[in-house]
């Protein structure tokens, strides 16, 4: 007997047609005994729809209200799919995020899963039902329904399998694994049979949208393997898992792309101590997070000093509110916002400590005609601010360099 928990993303359950198939593939590949948790984003579109219909009602984000209204979709999507199964003549329940116990924290938007409690799914499972629950949304202290981020249900699966000790987690999307790169973007990038959950991790946090950041974050906390592969076939997918032999001779493992890093150029700071500190400060007070970082080289007995940074671009209105009020109030010169940046990056735990990596990607940059405006890197990444417009032809260029085996 064993206990898997399964998700389905938005694309995967857009149509009644699609839940029917999902559902009968379920029972198929159910073994006697097998408990099975499904959990479910909300169908095709309908968060952004969501939040278009949210904005032609007001242009403020009304944290707790949004959640609100956000929530819905997922709910949407277990009621049918428990119906699904039901019509089949399977016993099946549907829980919200708060039934099934998971509990949230952080801010609304963007919360954390801080803790689950499993019992109710543990003892619906116990009734022989398959259990299906509604990804993206958590139970707050204050008792409010909060959403985990875009991509957030990939959390609610990962956590509660975790949680639950399942024997797998899987993660059925519209690609069949973890490639190279964005195959929608590079049409030749490579699928990979697997990869450590510490260059996944950063590949999503880079951009890498196929798992949200945090779904592979609670991967390590709680050592379970994931299994990213398609809905549609019964192919094998990628494992992320702490250890694979894959990609050990390899000093790239991807390339990444974020279309949403916005930059921000805060400029005529006072150049002396705690200045940085008191824009990030008010920026992180509205729970804005910062990405790559500059401060700029002015003469060293110049008395004022720039700093450049990205955030991510659904952030923009909160950081124009906050930075502009710094400068109404004289404590910064200008505030330049610029959303026509994009990052593009390469990932791989093969390039610590091996010369070159970067002097190639710039390379390969250079001859595409793109010009680069941030650098940053970590242990096992490095990461090029360029210009929107260039994106797609930049993440070409550089897998280009660093896959020529992969045939176009
Ligand atoms: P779901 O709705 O199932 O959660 P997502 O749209 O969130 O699906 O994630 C799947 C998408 O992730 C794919 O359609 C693909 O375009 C994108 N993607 C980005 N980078 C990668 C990558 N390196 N490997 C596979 N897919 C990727
Ligand atoms: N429905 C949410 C979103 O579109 C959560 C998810 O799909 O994982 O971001
Ligand atoms: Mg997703």
């Amino acid at each position: 007997m064993s206990l898997y928990v399964k998700k389905f993303g938005g694309s995967s359950v857009a149509t009644p047609e699609k839940m029917l198939n999902i559902a009968n593939r379920v029972l198929r590949d159910r073994k006697p005994g097998d408990k099975i948790v499904i959990v479910v984003s909300a169908m095709g579109d309908t968060t952004d729809d969501l939040l278009a219909l949210a904005s032609k009602v007001s242009d403020i984000n009304h944290g707790r209200e949004m959640d609100m209204l956000l929530a819905t979709g997922e709910q949407i999507s277990i009621s049918l799919m428990a119906m699904t199964f039901r019509k089949l003549g399977v016993p099946a329940v549907s829980l919200t995020g708060p039934q099934a116990g998971i509990i949230a924290g952080g801010a609304y938007g963007k919360a954390t899963i801080d803790d689950v409690k499993p019992e109710r799914v543990f003892k619906e499972l116990e009734e022989g039902k398959i259990v299906i629950v509604a990804g993206f949304q958590g139970l707050m202290k204050n008792g409010d329904v909060a959403t985990l981020g875009r991509g957030g249900s990939d959390a609610t699966a990962v956590a509660l399998a975790g949680a639950m000790h399942a024997d797998m987690c899987e993660i059925f999307t519209d690609v069949d694994g973890v490639y190279s790169a964005d195959p929608r973007v590079v049409k030749n990038a490579h699928k990979m049979k697997e990869i450590t959950n510490t260059e996944m991790l950063e590949m999503a946090r880079l951009g890498a949208g196929v798992m949200q950041p945090r779904s592979v974050e609670l991967g390590i906390k709680y050592h379970i393997p994931i299994h990213v592969r398609s809905t549609f076939t019964n192919d094998e997918g990628t494992i992320i898992r702490e250890v694979c032999m894959e990609g050990l001779n390899e000093t790239v493992r991807g390339v990444a792309q974020d279309a949403h890093a916005a930059r921000i150029a805060v400029l005529g700071l006072r150049n002396v101590p705690g200045v940085a500190y008191s824009v990030f400060s008010a920026l992180a007070e509205d729970n804005i997070t910062v990405d790559m970082i500059v401060q700029s080289v002015r003469n060293s007995n110049d008395d004022k000093t720039d700093i450049v940074f990205t955030i991510d671009d659904t952030d923009m209105e909160d950081a124009k509110r906050v930075l502009d009020k710094m400068r109404d109030d004289g404590k910064v010169e200008e505030v330049i916002y610029d959303d026509d940046t994009a990052k593009v990056s390469v990932v791989g735990a093969g390039m610590l400590g091996k010369p070159g990596v970067a002097a190639r990607m710039f390379g390969a940059l250079g001859r595409a005609g793109i010009n680069i405006d941030i650098v940053s890197t970590s242990e096992i990444s490095i990461s090029c601010l360029i210009l929107r417009k260039d994106l797609t032809k930049a993440v070409q260029a550089i897998h280009d360099e660093f896959f020529p085996q992969d045939e176009k």
